[in-house]
């Protein structure tokens, strides 16, 4: 059985990070789940396929053209051969993202797309739902909690890291819509799973936030 470690938890509370840091270390996969329901979201968009239009999303998630390249160091995301990493990450398409998510046929045509990312050597899979749903038999779950103001003055930087313009009061209220949202939904709500770990990573830094998940992978 190839091992995963399944890390959870609502946007901006340094999954990402965390995350990459744990493949470079071990030298495993990545799968950022989050970034295929960025990409549907955007694929729908621009088809003009609505949010809720459940048959058309289904049939958009089953066919979706979706590679990730990771040979030029930065994991870059492709959308039918055009590089959309930029594109995906507006607070917008996060929005829309969540939207789509919530619907149950859409995560189920998903699935396999994720699992597959299950690959020797082993996988580190960054999500809502990785240790709930996708990867339940995980041997490692970690779920990163923090409160909502920190995760938006994270988001905030990270938005303009990539120089993408965004306002602070306008991040804090899309993110606390989106995790409302991912909270709430009936399919896959965001809760971490029985067994994760719970790590509060409000006053931690990263380095903390990776020993600490270390720490708990090596017990
Ligand atoms: O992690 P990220 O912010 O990129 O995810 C965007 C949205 O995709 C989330 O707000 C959530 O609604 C959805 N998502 C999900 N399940 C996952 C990953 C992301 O529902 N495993």
């Amino acid at each position: 059985n190839i091992p995963v470690i399944a890390v959870d938890g609502p946007s901006g509370v340094g999954k990402g990070t965390l995350c990459q840091a744990l493949a470079n270390h071990f030298n495993w996969h990545l799968l950022d789940s989050g970034a295929i329901y960025r990409v549907l979201a955007l694929a729908a968009l621009k088809q003009n396929i609505a949010l809720d239009d459940i048959i058309q999303l289904t049939v958009l998630a089953l066919n979706l053209p979706l590679t990730f390249d990771s040979s030029h160091g930065d994991v870059k995301v492709l959308l039918a051969g055009v590089d959309v990493s930029k594109e995906i990450r507006t607070e917008q398409t996060g929005g829309a993202a969540s939207e789509v998510a919530a619907i149950n046929e859409v995560r189920t045509a998903l699935l396999q797309r994720q699992r597959d990312f299950r690959q020797l050597p082993g996988l580190i899979a960054d999500g809502r739902d990785m240790g709930t749903v996708v990867f339940s038999d995980a041997p490692v779950k970690i779920f990163l909690d923090a409160s909502a103001q920190s995760r938006a003055e994270r988001r905030m930087k990270q938005l303009q890291d990539k120089q993408i313009h965004a306002k602070f009061p306008e991040i804090l209220q899309e993110i606390t819509a989106r995790d409302e949202r991912d909270r709430n939904r009936a399919v896959a709500p965001l809760k971490p799973a029985v067994d994760a770990l719970i790590i509060d990573t409000t006053s931690l830094s990263i380095e903390d936030v990776f020993n600490q998940a270390i720490m708990y992978i090596k017990e």
